[in-house]
């Protein structure tokens, strides 16, 4: 009896602990989300980063402009410590818009709209003049043959799938297409490839994107299409399969350059040797601003320390924002942090990334131990007066993704993601299309998290 009154005392002590710590949080969180929402300081450096300095692809003079910056910006923030880790980068350039043409002998002629993709080459000086040959996957050219592909422009005409609740699995599932197709459709013997943007919506915008070379075929230059020309491909394509196609284009690709990440971080009072880090990425294309991709994530790493500080909450752990580099290309920026990380044997409590746009945040993504997973969705009612649908298990972000093999719980912030591929890697990725509330809600729901890890571990 007396061991079970002790044991009710403990319980109901603990309980009015929780209750405490709860009602404690609750208030701390609530300070965050007003400081977020109330202030303009994070869409006046995002209009900073889109407008005065622009699209910013890894390895260009305004990437360069963007690293000085962000430092910059980082230091007036009143952080411990601001730097830059150096990295390499590829240097790709797009140096004039390309020139498309559809050509029929039944039809006419008609402008269609396309980009180059990302690492592509250039079509020959004049240009390249084919016939247009369309298929709906990789595995449809080995049915083709080279018989019938060579010589030909190939034209990916598969649309996303529209029946996926998630447009990220759609774009997952097409995505081959964009970064595989060039080679896959060389090894037939093809002249270039034409891919239908990896978009939902129905406009005049080719969207861009990385492409990458299979070192064991020949190299032709790649191109994304805007779904109204894709369209108007098919259309015309059945009306007459004989259908040619002038493409021309102008990239070049450098020789590697020196690039960086910028990091700014506030000295843990307890554990500065234990590291939290949240980041996103400073690269963009070079087509729109990258004010979605990955704008939103800067700021929402640049805001979340700015709101801890201003708040007067200071963290046990290290906090530390990564800028990383070269997100869209190859990711040195990432795989750079990652091993220095290594060499420097530094304990990460958890790595947090923003990648997927200025948008209505839902909640977030974990990969890690299932123990740490129950702790972390623990905390998901404290976001309830801010709209959260769920913690989930799974998630991260591609800059974060090579601190896995550290044994880094990964985060990554989830949003309400169904119109981000309207913008992703197209012109119209730009400021106006960011609303500062939502961009705000994912500074504060990053905060909000980055101030729980802090207190309670993982
Ligand atoms: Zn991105």
């Amino acid at each position: 009896m007396k061991y079970f009154s002790i044991l009710i005392i403990a319980l109901v002590s603990l309980s009015a602990f929780a209750g405490n710590n709860q009602a404690t949080d609750s208030v701390k969180i609530k300070m965050i989300f007003d400081r977020a929402l109330s202030e303009h300081y994070g869409i006046n450096n995002l209009k900073y980063l889109t407008k005065s300095i622009g699209p910013r692809v890894a390895g260009s003079k305004n990437s360069l402009l963007a690293i000085k910056w962000s430092k910059k910006t980082l230091e007036t923030l009143g952080l411990d410590t601001v730097y830059v880790q150096k990295c390499m980068v590829a240097n790709w350039e797009r140096k004039k818009d390309e020139i498309s043409t559809i050509k029929s002998r039944k039809l006419g002629s008609k402008k269609i709209d396309v980009i180059s993709l990302g690492g592509s080459i250039s079509t020959p000086e004049n240009g390249i003049d084919s016939q247009i040959i369309a298929v709906d996957s990789i595995s449809d050219l080995q049915k083709l043959g080279t018989e019938k592909i060579a010589g030909k422009v190939v034209f990916f005409r598969r649309p996303m799938d529209h029946t996926y609740f998630r447009p990220g699995k759609a774009y997952g599932s097409n995505s081959e297409l964009r970064v595989r197709g060039a080679s896959a459709a060389a090894k037939y013997g093809a002249v270039a490839v034409i891919v239908r943007s990896l978009t939902m919506i129905q406009n005049d915008l080719p969207h861009t994107g990385i492409m990458r070379y299979d070192t064991t075929q020949p190299r032709i230059p790649a191109f994304a299409v805007s779904t109204n020309s894709a369209d108007t491909l098919d259309k015309w394509l059945l009306d007459d399969p004989k259908l040619s196609v002038f493409l021309k284009s102008t990239t070049i690709i450098g020789e590697d350059v020196e690039s960086a990440n910028v990091i700014g971080e506030i000295k843990g009072s307890l554990y500065p040797d234990s590291i939290i880090i949240v980041g996103g990425h400073l690269d963009s294309w070079d087509v729109g601003e990258g004010a979605h991709d990955d704008g939103a994530g800067i700021i929402h790493s640049m805001e979340s320390l700015r709101i801890l500080l201003e708040s007067g909450i200071k963290p046990k752990h290290t906090i530390r924002c990564v800028f990383f580099m070269d997100e869209e290309m190859n990711q040195r920026g990432g795989r750079k942090y990652a091993e220095l990380a290594k060499i420097k044997n530094e304990k990460h409590l958890a790595a947090i990334e923003s990648d997927g746009g200025g948008f209505n945040p839902s909640g977030f993504g974990m990969d890690a131990s299932d123990e740490k997973l129950a702790r972390f969705q623990s905390w998901v009612t404290l976001f309830k007066p801010y709209g959260v649908r769920e913690f989930t298990k799974g998630g991260g972000g591609v800059d974060i993704s090579f601190l896995k093999s550290l044994n880094v719980p990964l985060i990554g912030l989830s949003n309400d993601s169904q119109i981000y591929f309207d913008f992703h890697h197209s012109a119209n990725d730009v400021l106006e299309n960011v609303h500062e509330r939502e961009l705000q809600l994912g500074s504060a729901y990053i905060a909000a998290l980055i101030y729980l890890l802090d207190k309670y571990g993982l």
